[in-house]
């Protein structure tokens, strides 16, 4: 219990979750649930996606002034460039600017064909998460956010080439880096030990994303190649059909893969909430970050 009790007295944890805009009313429905539980939680700040090439521009929007008007929460806009003119995504910006938000996550985003597809850049368009994200320091001085990939991006030759690429997300005015979500804590030490060694000191920040699913998570970890260590599958092996324990694995897994990152020093975590609430609350409650009525009671 030590190791508990250490992390229970940490008030300097700072949190952001991320949500996508809901497809349908259901959908709408969960995720208002889901905002109404953890909007108590404080977070930093809470990122809606952004379809690539546009797809979602209007059901992000919508998850926007959802997540400020019901949440009362600082909301980051995910922009993507790809399969657009500059003009188009200027314009989105602006629309985005133009409702209150102050915070972007730039991102390149991946060719609407499927993940395999070859990148291209739109010849009128910004040519990568880089030069985006330079687009928007010069509509204004945003707080942004980019992506960093621990098992490197799929697409990169080496480390160097995806660190060089993280430099230059920097250097053009990224705040701090979100993480592909991992298992692999000593692999995500190593990628940070790298970074710094590039001169790159903005926050990491551990992209966290709790198994509501494993079958659904080891497809989604297919396709951008993140590993799953066989620890992890033989702990959800033969539990298709009894969700009870898989919800309770799963709480074990991310309660472990969190403390041990607190552990090392890290503070800061971003949660690919899925929309769901349950799994990051409890998660969120190990780490110390509390509701604000309760840390006011205590
Ligand atoms: P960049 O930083 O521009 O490039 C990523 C890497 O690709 C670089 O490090 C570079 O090494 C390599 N690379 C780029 N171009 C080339 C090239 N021509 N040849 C060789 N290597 C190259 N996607 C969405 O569509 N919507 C979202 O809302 C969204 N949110 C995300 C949030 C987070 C935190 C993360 C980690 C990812 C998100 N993505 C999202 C996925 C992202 O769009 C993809 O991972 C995409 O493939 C790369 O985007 P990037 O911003 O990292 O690109």
């Amino acid at each position: 219990f030590s190791r508990t009790q250490r992390v229970a007295l940490n008030d300097d944890i700072r949190v952001s979750f991320e949500f996508f805009p809901p497809k349908n009313e259901a959908m709408a429905a969960t995720l208002a649930d889901t905002i109404e539980k953890l909007a108590p939680l404080n977070a930093d700040f809470v990122s809606v996606t952004y379809g690539a090439g546009g797809s979602t521009r209007e059901p992000t929007q919508r998850t926007l002034a959802h997540v400020q008007k019901q949440g009362g929460m600082d909301a980051a806009a995910h922009i993507t460039c790809v399969g657009s003119t500059r003009d188009e995504t200027d314009a989105v910006i602006r629309e985005f600017a133009a409702m209150g938000i102050r915070r972007f996550v730039a991102l390149r985003g991946d060719p609407q064909t499927g993940m395999g597809t070859r990148y291209v850049p739109h010849p009128g368009g910004y040519e990568n998460a880089a030069h985006l994200v330079a687009g928007l320091k010069a509509f204004g001085d945003f707080d942004i956010s980019v992506a960093a990939y621990p098992e490197k991006h799929p697409e990169s030759p080496d480390f160097a080439t995806d660190i060089d690429m993280l430099k230059r997300k920097v250097d053009n005015g990224a705040a701090r880096a979100i993480t592909q979500f991992f298992f692999d804590n000593d692999g995500y030490e190593r990628f940070v030990e790298r970074v710094r060694r590039a001169g790159i000191y903005v926050p990491i920040v551990p992209g966290i994303l709790p198994i509501h699913n494993f079958r659904a998570v080891s497809n989604f970890a297919g396709r951008c190649k993140t590993h799953i260590p066989a620890w992890l599958a033989e702990r959800f092996e033969g539990l298709e059909n009894d969700p009870q324990t898989h919800a309770l694995i799963a709480s074990a897994i991310a309660a472990e893969q969190v403390l041990d990152l607190v552990d090392r020093g890290v503070r800061d975590f971003h949660f690919y909430t899925m929309n769901r609430p349950d799994l990051v609350f409890a998660v969120c409650r190990l780490i110390g970050v509390r509701e604000e009525h309760v840390d006011a009671a205590a």
